[in-house]
């Protein structure tokens, strides 16, 4: 051998060398097969319902993941996946549609999952995940225990109804907006709804939904007696002064270089959007119980400045320059008069928030929350739980807000509806608690409020007939 062929083999053997323990290195490193996890947990499972099934492993690629169903002695295949593209996660989507079951087969799923190492002596580490499952295709049946339901634009109503099985979701869907049900003592489930002030009339069409937990839905039309609406129209002239004083304020909502105006309507329309978006997903912190009783308390001694729901025109130097719909009350009374809490709960909220300024907002169970706005100080923390009347802060002008009042809303679920509902113990005892107790829960019952308490405001206080219209003074 010469000198130079004697080199090349001794670094071909070296190479040789690094070439096994590089791939002993990688057949020590990853010896486990990947994780297999599922987009739902279930013990039943039903062939509608989409399920997603993440492959994930930590040292190496996936390179394979196999569904199949063994069913008896038949052993069905669902999907195989294959990958080359060397990802450490893929995640597949599978229904059980084709399986060739039929309802309540029991049957077990089985996931193999492979990576793409050198583990299995070449074949890449393997992990299989066995479930057994029951079919289930029967959706639950809804049946309703209340009487129909009276709902005015903008307003709400509430339905009793029985499910014939355990349930993932339920509640009422009003096109895209959704109003989660509650489970009662009894058993039977309980919901507060809204025809939303922005539908129409023909656009209203509430249905009742219930999603079992094995992934089947069934849909009725809740039959409601509807009564439509009109809302105030209203103008307000944005002045100079104005964007003056709120200039460092609309500077911290909206940055950037732009014109007073255009910063103004910013705070007014995206601004806005973005905060009603945050209310909807406030809303779904709320209590499965009731924590209110009888109605809520309006800010004592004060004169109203808007209604729910009025359309407003903002105009500049006489031109229409925005136009916004105007959600709750607007209650003016002395400069950084306390504002006390329209009825038992526990605080969601506290902080700024946009064209809220300062605000608190209450939850009080089931969807129900109250909303407090502009406040020159809040005195009262996330968390704490509060009774009727307690004092949560005190009113100001921050956020979109011109003079001191307090702007007070009552949400559902997130959305807005009109307050004078629950300011009303008549509307409650026929709209809530009357309609509960037909189905057999027992709310807790409206107490009287002593006459001393604020009587000024007990001729004030909205009763059915009464229209935001009407209010301003
Ligand atoms: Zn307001």
């Amino acid at each position: 051998m010469t000198k130079s062929a004697k080199k090349i083999s001794l670094l071909f053997i070296v190479l040789l060398t690094l070439f096994l323990l590089g791939g002993l290195f990688l057949l020590f490193q990853d010896r486990e097969g990947p994780q297999i996890t599922f987009s739902h947990t279930f013990e039943s499972i039903s062939p509608d319902l989409p399920v997603f099934v993440t492959v994930h492993d930590s040292a190496s690629s996936v390179k394979s993941v196999d569904i199949r169903v063994r069913f008896q002695e038949n052993e069905v295949p669902i999907t195989l996946q294959t990958y080359s593209e060397g990802k450490q996660e893929q995640t597949v989507p599978f229904s059980l549609a084709n399986a060739g079951l039929k309802n309540n087969d029991v049957f077990d799923l089985e996931i193999t999952a492979t990576d793409g190492s050198f583990g299995g002596f070449g074949f890449g580490n393997k992990n299989t995940v066995i479930l057994p499952l029951r079919l289930d295709t029967s959706p639950p049946r809804i049946s309703i225990k209340s009487s129909t339901p009276y709902v005015r634009k903008g307003g709400a109503a509430c339905v009793v109804y029985s499910l014939s099985k355990e349930v993932r979701q339920t509640g009422v869907k009003v096109n895209e907006l959704f109003f989660p049900a509650f489970r009662q003592d009894n058993g039977e489930y309980l919901c507060f709804f809204a025809f939303p002030y922005f539908m129409d009339n023909k656009d209203f069409n509430p249905q009742l939904a219930a999603l079992d937990r094995a992934g089947n839905l069934n849909t009725i039309d809740l039959p409601v007696t509807r009564m439509n609406r009109q809302f105030k129209q209203d103008s307000i002239a944005i002045s100079q002064a104005f964007l003056d004083e709120k200039a460092a304020e609309f500077e911290s909502m909206v940055p950037g270089d732009m014109s007073d105006i255009e910063r103004f309507l910013a705070v007014n329309g995206r601004l806005r959007r973005e905060n009603a978006a945050a209310l909807l997903e406030m809303g779904k912190n709320t209590a499965p119980r009731v924590l209110w009783q009888g109605s809520f308390l309006r800010l004592p001694r004060a004169a109203s400045r808007a209604g729910f729901a009025d359309r407003r025109s903002y105009l500049w130097e006489g031109q229409k320059i925005d136009e916004q719909t105007h959600l709750g009350f607007d209650l003016a009374s002395l400069k950084q008069a306390p504002v006390p809490a329209a009825n038992g709960g526990t605080v969601v909220f506290t902080g700024s928030l946009g064209i809220y300024g300062k605000l608190v907002v209450i939850d009080h169970g089931l969807g129900l929350q109250s909303l407090y706005s502009h406040l020159s100080e809040i005195s009262v923390e996330n968390g704490q739980q509060l009774n009727k009347g307690d004092i949560l802060g005190k009113t100001g002008t921050s956020g979109m807000a011109g003079g001191d009042h307090l702007h007070f809303g009552i949400l559902l679920s997130g959305l807005e509806v009109t307050p004078l509902e629950w300011l009303d113990d008549h509307w409650i005892k026929d709209n809530v608690i009357d309609r509960a107790k037909e189905a057999g829960i027992a709310l807790p019952e409206f107490i009287p409020s002593p006459p001393a308490e604020a009587p000024a405001e007990k001729k004030k206080a909205p009763v059915r007939k009464a229209r935001p219209g009407q209010k301003r003074p």
